[in-house]
């Protein structure tokens, strides 16, 4: 999912939207955005993309110098418009509207002592425990009790939450998601604005300037004292998410203080030295392959072309998670060049195998295309284990390398050769060059999770 929120600005409700829009990539099932005016919470939430919900009579009935929005990539449960975000919720502490991304874990005991305290839930949704949990907090402050909530949570949350005029923003103490702080300079003596989104891409289309991120177990508080920030737990280690640098993120952000495209542009070049291969033209499956794959010939020598050409108009019908590896789809948003690839030698690279079955169409492509061999390399290590923080990988069953060796990979997919990046491949390519390096999870990798619950039944295997 994608969050924004926006501080002090006529029209925060657009800036938001704005924020959105560069944020589509993050989740295309449904958005939201919900405004305070200082009286009184308003939100408008559809299925769909921010575009198509956030019409200028929409935007209209959204008035208000705070907002906050939501761009929903669904993980678990349905994606009906009851799932979509922000939430908002009258409470005991007054009205708040929350809008959060990751996926939060061990729910059951703590859902079960505030039913047994009187709570009524409204949604399915993790995200409804925070909310629950401030209202039912002991503390006498806002701040207080939301603070005494997150620090009863586990799991993943990079959230943004508003109420009738104070924004908060806050990240769960592994720092899996990112979430950043921009400030757009107030003009004609006016004061400045303050912007939070999952990722810095959406602070250039506002012109914000990127202060800094959000940190782990931090919950930053903006009102009209201005900005405060404490934090709510600082005992654990960080375990921010590289599947944000493997895929997730745009290469025109910087998360976790790290360019995306720095970290891409070293898995390439780490991938071509860890397992070369002699061949004509390195091609990209696009997009999510291209920056790596820019890498890998650099390093190699080997030329780069766009031997897949996207098609950049395919509707959403075509990216809805079910829907993500039909057979039709994949030709409908890709189609060869066959006067690059016939003859050649090819390497392709992409960024991960998760069922196979893509890759098999992909490879079956080329290679009808004319190409006279073609090898697989993946910008990241075999994929073997589910997410429980939020990213939309299946479960073991259905992870192909959970339950295959390299080499069955291969005659699945149907490559002349196939190679992943090492772990320390993948963990270099993300923190090389940095003073400081990010602490991260890589359990999709490993199993290894860094929370201590995990759902057992996700991660039992194949012929279990
Ligand atoms: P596959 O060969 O595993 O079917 O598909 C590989 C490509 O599709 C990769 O580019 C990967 O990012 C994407 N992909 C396919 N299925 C899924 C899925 O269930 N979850 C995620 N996160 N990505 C997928
Ligand atoms: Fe990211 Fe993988 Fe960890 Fe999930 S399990 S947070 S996708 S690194
Ligand atoms: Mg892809």
């Amino acid at each position: 999912c994608g969050v924004m929120a926006i501080y002090n600005h006529p029209d925060a409700a657009r800036l938001t939207y704005w924020g959105l829009y560069s944020l589509q990539h993050r989740g295309q099932e449904s958005g939201g955005i919900a405004a305070a005016d200082g009286e009184d919470i308003h939100d408008l939430k559809g299925m769909g993309l921010v575009s198509e919900i956030f019409t200028d009579p929409v935007l209209a009935k959204l008035p208000g110098n705070l907002a906050i929005g939501h761009t929903r990539y669904s993980t678990t449960g349905d994606s009906a418009l009851l799932n979509a975000q922000p939430i908002k919720v009258e409470s005991t502490k007054g009205l708040i509207a929350i809008a959060h991304n990751g996926n939060l874990v061990n729910l059951g005991t703590a859902r079960e002592r505030l039913e047994r305290d009187g709570a009524i839930f409204q949604t399915t949704s993790d995200t409804e425990i925070i909310v629950q949990l401030i209202a039912h907090s002991k503390h006498t402050t806002l701040v207080d009790c939301i603070a005494d909530s997150l620090g009863q949570v586990d799991g993943a949350f990079s959230i943004v939450m508003m109420t009738r005029n104070r924004i908060f923003a806050a990240r769960d103490p592994h720092g899996f998601r990112p979430l950043s702080m921009g400030r757009i300079p107030g003009v004609d003596g006016m004061p400045d604005t303050f912007v939070f989104a999952s990722e810095t891409c959406a602070f250039d289309l506002l012109h914000a300037k990127y202060e800094r991120d959000v940190e782990p177990g931090e919950l930053v508080m903006v009102s009209e004292d201005g900005v405060t920030s404490r934090y709510f737990n600082r005992e654990v280690q960080q375990a921010s998410c590289i599947f944000e640098h493997v895929y997730f993120a745009r290469p025109d952000s910087k998360i976790f203080g790290r360019w995306v495209q720095k970290s891409r542009d070293e898995m390439g070049r780490t991938l071509a030295r860890e397992s070369g291969v002699p061949a004509d033209v390195i091609v990209p499956v696009p997009d999510s392959g291209v920056t790596a794959a820019i890498g890998y010939a650099s390093e190699s020598g080997i030329p780069f072309n766009f031997g897949l050409i996207r098609n950049h108009y395919v509707g959403r019908t075509f990216i809805q998670p079910e829907q993500r590896v039909r057979d039709f789809g994949v030709r409908m948003k890709l189609n060869p060049v066959r006067a690059l690839l016939e003859g050649k030698r090819v390497i392709l690279i992409d960024d991960s195998i998760i069922r196979g079955t893509t890759s098999r169409k992909i490879v079956r492509m080329v290679r009808a295309a004319g190409a006279k061999e073609v090898h697989m390399r993946i910008s990241c290590p075999p994929t073997i284990s589910p997410c429980f923080y939020g990213v939309d990988t299946p479960s073991t069953r259905d992870l192909i390398a959970a339950n295959n060796s390299i080499e069955q990979i291969r005659q699945f997919i149907e490559a002349d050769s196939l190679a992943y990046l090492s772990l320390e491949g993948v963990v270099h390519s993300c923190t090389t060059g940095d003073a400081k390096p990010v602490g991260y999870c890589t359990a999709c990798y490993t199993g290894n999770y860094p929370t201590q619950w995990v759902d057992v039944e996700e991660i039992l295997p194949a012929t279990a």
